[in-house]
């Protein structure tokens, strides 16, 4: 026999298995090297049980779930007896669960039984108390009375447990189980079972550490996987990226269903052997177009949950109503366990995700795992599908404003060219009031075009400068003009429109551009003026030029007053006040571009006073003119 032994504990085995040889008769020599062990002239009987220490002392200790289940197998031949079983302790109810019990002659494995603290105080308090708790009549004594019901649907008649330990705190319980009659534990029989239990310690250690790396692999991988799907260019892109990054963690291959409407598509798959991606492609496109189909991936989606098959054999997917071809492609791609996990965004299933292995069973830790990962995909999906929408409708938005913009602006220049006519055919002498008029029109035509550059194609510029036609005006003129223009409007609201001004005051601007502010902070105090009067004044010094406009009406809630320049906010209901919340937006964008600032001070109830400072000179970083 010649193996190697791997880890600690082995030391203990070998010695006990050492001892065992002596007792025989026999013994155990190390004649090649340390970790190589020949047994010598033994009885056969004697022999097998050394071997099978040494077969405890070198298990593989990676796979729990296959290790403890050795162990158990084990620990019912080396003890003797019927059942062994492994019981985790939970602290919340304190418990002990079943993880693995083993059936020696049924060759059965049980999991799942609980056992309450506050139902059996007493065997608690000893199993913490004691190295090895060993129980000769179950029924009658005291420690292990209130087990009654577990132990007689077992039948068991003598236990031996020992608890096991991990930073002085208890941590499971090893269980042998005696079925057939009573039975006195020797101090061998406690000997051997604290040495198993040594082997479970360590076997716990090797899992815990196993577990904390693993999760940390885990959440390793989550974080880079949705970052790397985030950055996909599109939803195609993404698609792709979901499966490709799933291979290898999550399994040999990676397919993604995705539900279009009433239908359902494969909108990516992915295999760790190049080869067998297109087999994969071909059946995936063949089974997964009609969400009523059979097969794993389709009825986590219609039934809205995850779905493991831990060993999917023929049998198995026979039973789960795969259509024979279906089977013969896993069979072919050599799949040996499958999960699928539906992905949701908000409420809806929005697909799902199906991972095979060709080397392993996946467990519960897998499906979750596979869950985490199905719920970040399908956020970021999520994301990527609301941003492509919300592009599209910019998209949209932007081709109806550049037509809108470019419809407006034709008859525009018909007029323009017209009244330039009319100038040009006019017989002299004309009359002051047609000139003025004709003078009007052409002024108006012209500010038209710049209105529909400033306001309708604003949303183009994304929150840049608007282009701006810098020249040097007179602010108080500018804003005499706007009142002038807009004379019907205080009588429509009721109020009281009051204007005072100093001598001209000479700034660097847009004319059309300011006249937008001030008619937008006008039209605003007059409607939310509550009909009490408006005051707009404007006054200066030789750096900065002010508008103050000020009105007495409802005033702006303070949470809202930060906001009130951001586009479409609104601050009044919509049932009493019409209007789209870009009013300020675009007078702040305008402000801004001329180097100035627009500020408000108000208070519900009390009215609102907004303020607008130009500088008298042209900015550096203003475009030429
Ligand atoms: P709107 O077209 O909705 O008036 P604005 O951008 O001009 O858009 O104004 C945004 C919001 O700011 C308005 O809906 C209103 O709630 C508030 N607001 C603006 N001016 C005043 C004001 N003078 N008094 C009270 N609220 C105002």
């Amino acid at each position: 026999m010649a193996r190697k032994g791997p880890h600690d504990g082995f030391a203990a085995i070998v010695g006990l298995a050492s001892e065992a040889a002596t007792r025989s008769g026999g013994s155990l020599v190390a004649p090649a090297s340390s970790d190589t062990y020949v047994f010598d002239t033994m009885p056969r009987k004697q022999t097998s049980v050394v071997a099978t220490l040494l077969r405890l002392g070198l298990l593989q200790k990676d796979e729990w779930d296959s290790a403890l289940h050795q162990v158990l197998e084990i620990s019912c031949e080396l003890v003797g007896v019927e059942r062994a079983s492994y019981w985790s302790f939970r602290a919340d109810p304190p418990s002990l669960v079943c993880e693995l019990g083993y059936v020696a002659s049924k060759r059965l494995l049980e999991r799942g039984a609980v056992v309450l603290e506050r139902d059996n105080p007493e065997y608690f308090t000893e199993i913490r108390r004691v190295q090895v708790l060993d129980i000769k009549d179950t029924r009658t004594d005291r420690r292990s009375r209130s087990l009654g019901t577990y132990l007689s649907m077992h039948g068991i008649q003598s236990m031996l447990n020992v608890p096991v330990f991990a930073g002085g705190e208890l941590i499971g319980v090893l269980c042998h189980d005696c079925v057939r009659g009573r039975r006195s534990w020797s101090s061998r029989d406690c000997e051997l079972a604290l040495t198993i239990s040594h082997i479970l310690s360590s076997l716990l250690e090797v899992r815990a550490r196993n577990r904390a790396e693993e999760n940390e692999r885990r959440a390793t991988f989550l974080a880079q996987a949705s970052t790397a799907v985030a950055e996909s260019m599109d939803l195609r892109d993404a698609h792709a990226v979901v499966v490709r990054r799933a291979i290898p963690t999550l399994g040999a291959l990676a397919t993604l269903i995705v539900v279009e409407g009433a239908k359902v598509r494969c909108a990516a798959t992915a295999h760790v052997r190049p080869a067998s991606q297109r087999l994969l492609s071909t059946m995936c496109a063949e089974y997964c177009h009609d969400p009523a189909s059979p097969g794993i991936a389709l009825r986590a989606l219609r039934e809205r949950q995850s779905l493991l098959i831990p060993v999917a054999d023929g049998d198995t997917l026979r039973k789960n109503d795969l259509p024979p071809r279906q089977i013969d492609f896993f069979e072919t791609l050599c799949v040996r366990s499958m999960m699928s996990v539906p992905l949701f965004a908000r409420d809806a299933v929005t697909g799902v995700l199906t991972f095979a292995s060709d080397t392993r069973s996946y467990d519960r830790d897998d499906l979750r795992f596979a869950e985490a990962y199905a719920q970040q995909i399908g956020m970021v999906l999520e994301n990527i599908t609301l941003l492509a929408r919300a592009r599209e409708a910019i998209r949209a938005r932007n081709d109806f404003l550049l037509l809108a913009g470019h419809e407006l602006r034709t008859p525009l220049t018909a007029l323009k060219l017209a009244i330039d006519l009319l100038r040009r055919k006019l017989i002299e002498p004309v009359l002051p009031p047609v000139q003025r008029a004709i003078d009007k029109i052409g002024q108006q035509a012209t500010r038209l075009t710049r209105l529909i550059d400033l306001v309708v194609l604003a949303p183009l510029h994304d929150g840049r400068t608007p282009p701006l036609r810098i020249e040097q005006l007179d602010l108080c003129e500018l804003v005499r003009n706007v009142i002038r223009d807009s004379a019907d409007l205080p009588t429509r609201h009721g109020c009281e429109l009051r204007y005072s001004s100093e001598r001209p005051i000479l700034v660097q601007g847009d004319r059309t551009g300011l006249e937008v502010v001030v008619s937008n902070l006008l039209s605003n105090a007059l409607k939310f003026g509550a009909g009490r009067p408006v005051e707009v004044s404007v006054v200066g010094d030789e750096r900065r030029a002010t508008l103050i406009v000020r009105d007495r009406g409802i005033g702006i809630p303070a949470d809202r007053i930060p906001h009130i320049f951001e586009r479409y906010e609104r601050a009044a209901s919509s049932a009493n006040f019409g209007g789209l919340g870009l009013g300020l937006h675009i007078a702040a964008q305008i402000v801004a571009a001329h180097g100035g600032q627009i500020h408000v001070d108000s208070r519900i109830g009390e009215g609102s006073t907004f303020t607008v400072e130009l500088p008298t000179t042209t900015p550096a970083s203003l475009p030429p003119v």
